[in-house]
């Protein structure tokens, strides 16, 4: 067998990050890039393996990011795949999981990529800004695998531009909703919904109104989630939300059951650099608590190829891919309401039978 070699997915590589490229196979090179200076206490892979941010080599600031490493043996534990390629958590100062760890590149340098199983059995991709290329690079490729996604309309900015993109128009709008494709609302003017960014009940209650009424207006279809500007509202404003809409969504990483929580649904923001690590934080989270669905946002795509790896990845997993607009979730009387019906229609049959 000839020598295995790993690469970071485009070209990624540990020198790009300043890191010398590891060589000696006992080891495994562990390195850490934090998005912040928030200072973390200590990386962990596994609980009984952790490494502090003393021991660690801190190498310089790569596109606004810090980088450390360390070289830590190879562990013996056969349950322990490394050469699969993992990241792992860290913790800040207080203990909270924060980060994480990659301690192997993921991708074989064969070019193939790897395919990453996720665990969470039900996927919402919603696409946030209505941007052009949300329609002209992610619905074909969408529309390939049989995917549909819910498409989050700034209903002031059809046919124009947000933070210097393009937005798709209504005619877009209508085609993908005769696609299959779900409606939502992002907003009227895309303002924060938030206190403490200065909004009011009023603005709140203007954007909620005025963006379901343009989409029934313009589309004939009601829209039932309102994906929040900039992922985030004020609780206090949940009551308005709730007066218009059935549905919530945020960028906050948690999983969803559908029927509780659902003004604070979870969103885990998706884009090229950081998809590789936030599918494995979601089986980590599906691990640790298995709720039924998963929030994947979108904002522009650029380059195709990680956004079809992504779709190849829930295809592999066999998940099933579905719009708010279209989710079902049986109410908790359901199964009572059967039982009945199953008890009528045995009692029928007897009747039947008896005849
Ligand atoms: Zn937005």
């Amino acid at each position: 067998m000839g020598e295995v070699r790993y690469v970071f997915p485009y070209n990624y590589s540990y020198s790009r990050w300043g890191v010398p490229e590891p060589d000696d196979p006992r080891y495994v090179r562990f390195m850490v890039v934090v998005n912040s200076d928030v200072p973390m206490k200590r990386a962990m892979v596994r609980p009984e393996w952790r490494a502090s941010y003393e021991e660690m080599i801190f190498t310089g600031i790569v596109d606004n990011r810090y980088v450390y490493y360390l070289d830590v043996p190879r562990p013996p534990d056969p349950g322990f795949d490394v050469k699969s390629g993992t990241w792992y958590f860290l913790e800040d100062v207080n203990g909270e999981v924060y980060e994480y760890v990659r301690i192997e590149p993921l991708f074989h340098t064969s070019g193939e990529r790897e395919l990453i199983r996720l665990m969470v059995p039900n996927v919402i991709m919603s696409f946030d800004d209505s941007l052009l290329d949300q329609y002209t690079i992610a619905y074909p490729l969408m529309e390939r695998y049989g995917f549909k996604g819910s498409m989050g309309l700034i209903t002031g900015l059809m046919g124009g531009m947000w933070e210097g993109k393009p937005c798709i128009t209504w005619e877009q709008a209508r085609e993908l909703l005769k696609s299959g494709w779900g409606i939502a609302s992002h907003s009227h003017t895309h303002k924060f919904l938030r206190i403490d960014k200065g909004a009011t009940a009023e603005d709140c209650e203007y954007e909620c109104k005025t963006s379901k009424e343009m989409i029934e207006e313009k589309l004939g279809v009601t829209p039932i989630t309102l994906l929040y500007p900039y992922g985030s509202i004020s609780p206090e404003f949940i009551p308005i939300v709730a007066k218009y809409y059935r549905y919530g969504r945020t960028v906050e990483h948690r999983l969803d059951d559908m029927v509780t929580n659902r003004y604070q649904l979870g969103g885990v923001a998706l884009s090229r650099e950081n998809y590789v690590i936030r599918l494995a934080k979601v089986n980590h989270m599906y691990e640790l608590d298995p709720k039924p669905y998963v929030g994947f946002v979108f904002h522009s795509i650029g380059e195709p190829g990680w956004f079809n790896h992504i779709l190849d990845i829930l295809r592999y997993s066999g998940c099933n891919v579905t719009p708010y607009e279209y989710i079902r979730v049986a109410p908790s009387w359901l199964p009572l309401s059967l039982m009945a019906i199953g008890f009528v229609t045995a009692l029928t049959s007897i009747i039947v039978v008896r005849r």
